[in-house]
């Protein structure tokens, strides 16, 4: 197909998928036009400004504005005149009224793509669905495209972890695209020639299996985390410390040490809602048992936030009221500025909620943070957060926490007392130091 040889792609939903997938695309030698309906996004990033917090984003996004092979737009019709490849990269929140995905994002999208496409095009859809979606927008794509035009959608997760989303993007660990169209199979190829040359495995398979293996691989993940945090609530129970416990896990290699750190548990943009929608989708699908375990592994994870917060209670005497509150962390992980489901920021409003003065310093979130969580008092630095606290709580790891003097921040705070709810500071250094030292797990 001629028109397919263009090498141009458009990548529609900039957020953090979409931006650094159109920064990368552009970055291995394609054409990217990058569509948002949020005018503030495509301005900022046609600026070269990425409007979130991602290492590397910048430099990738205004090498490659500049080299002329990257852009911007909010106009459908731009996007479906210049490309012959649209990547899907729009949101799939949770539903306000339920566990199950919010969809219409992706409907609107299609719905604003589909009737412009007069030449031979392909979709592809990126964002994390439920299985079935793919085949319910296939045929809504049908309806909608131009009389006689070669409209055909493929399904190819993303993977992507943020704070290392270029890499990830660049080398991706596996390829996956649901297709039973040679079409869509060669164009993806070609669009993935150079991870291909790299030997990066790329797997074909049809539309619901490649959309079963995005959510099947976050439930896999969160259940990972929410095993060894339900062994930090047992070792905590029978006096044994999880971090050893984890670390001899960690040596056998059935096992592997990945995602088996014990702490606050998981938040963030995808892992809660993914495994929340996938068990909506198992319970429409007649298979609810099935997946009935995920209900666990999200309640594990909702039950160490609470434990954080009983913990840091209990150092100061019982009672919330009237005490003063440092916390070093908003995001949901480091190297991150999201602050979706942000475990921290729960752990902290709570906090708030009970009567303490809670003041929260974070590297990068605070201006979302501030946004959200107008409850909350914010500070520019560790040591303004800790300043007159009675407790300290560390609960995003960023390394500026894990490196944090004990001597410096003791002479701020009006107690020596840090509850440190990510397993990041060594204990035994931390009472040598005079801390009050109390983790999630450990004796
Ligand atoms: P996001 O909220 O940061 O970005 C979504 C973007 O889509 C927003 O900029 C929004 O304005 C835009 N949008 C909404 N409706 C639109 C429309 N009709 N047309 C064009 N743009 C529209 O979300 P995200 O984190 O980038 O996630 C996107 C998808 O990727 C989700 O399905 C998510 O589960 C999946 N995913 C995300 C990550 C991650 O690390 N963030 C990793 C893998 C998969």
């Amino acid at each position: 197909m001629v028109a397919e040889s263009r090498n141009r792609i458009s990548v529609i939903g900039t957020g953090y998928l979409g931006a650094t997938h159109a920064a990368c695309m552009a970055e291995l030698g394609f054409e990217v036009l990058g569509l948002d309906v949020d005018p503030t996004k495509i301005e900022s990033l046609s600026a070269g400004r990425v409007p979130f917090y991602e290492p590397g984003l910048e430099e990738v996004l205004t090498r490659n504005l500049a080299s002329g092979r990257l852009r911007f737009t909010s106009d459908y019709a731009e996007v479906a005149a210049f490309a012959d490849v649209h990547f899907l990269c729009v949101g799939t929140p949770q539903r306000a009224d339920s566990n199950a995905a919010d969809l219409s994002f992706v409907e609107a999208a299609v719905d604003s793509l589909a009737p412009l496409l007069d030449h031979p095009s392909i979709i592809i859809g990126k964002s994390t669905v439920p299985v079935g979606t793919a085949e319910r927008l296939a045929k809504r794509i049908a309806a909608l495209a131009p009389a006689g035009a070669e409209v055909e959608l493929g399904w190819s997760p993303e993977f992507l972890r943020e704070g290392f989303g270029v890499e990830d993007t660049l080398r991706p660990n596996r390829i996956v695209v649901g297709t039973d169209s040679p079409r869509v199979e060669a164009a993806m190829r070609r669009l993935c020639a150079p991870q291909l040359e790299q030997g990066i495995p790329f797997l074909v398979t049809d539309l619901a299996t490649a959309e079963l293996v995005k959510v099947s691989a976050n439930a896999f993940l969160a259940t990972k985390i929410s095993f060894i945090n339900a062994m930090a609530e047992v070792s905590e129970a029978a006096g044994a410390d999880v971090i050893k416990l984890a670390e001899a896990l960690s040596y056998d290699d059935r096992i592997g040490g990945k995602f088996l750190g014990p702490g606050l548990g998981f938040g963030g943009g995808c892992l809660p809602k993914d495994i929340r929608a996938f068990m909506a989708r198992a319970d429409e699908l007649g298979v609810e048992p099935a997946l009935s375990f995920l209900r666990e592994v999200d309640a594990i994870n909702q039950r160490r936030r609470a434990r954080t917060v009983d913990i840091a209670r209990g150092l100061i005497g019982g009672s919330f009221a009237g005490r003063t509150v440092g916390v070093l962390g908003a995001a949901f992980k480091p190297n991150s500025d999201d602050i979706r489901d942000s475990p921290a920021l729960d752990v902290a409003s709570t906090i708030a909620s009970l009567g303490a003065v809670v003041t929260v310093y974070d590297p990068e979130a605070l201006e979302r943070a501030k946004r959200e969580h107008p409850d909350l008092r914010y500070a520019h630095s560790m040591l303004e957060a800790a300043r007159d606290a009675e407790v300290v709580l560390l609960l995003t790891e960023w390394a500026e926490f894990r490196d944090a003097d004990p001597d410096e921040l003791a002479k701020v705070v009006a107690e020596p007392r840090i509850v440190d709810g990510r397993n990041a500071l060594d204990p035994q250094y931390w009472r040598s130091r005079g801390w009050t030292y109390r983790a999630l797990g450990r004796p």
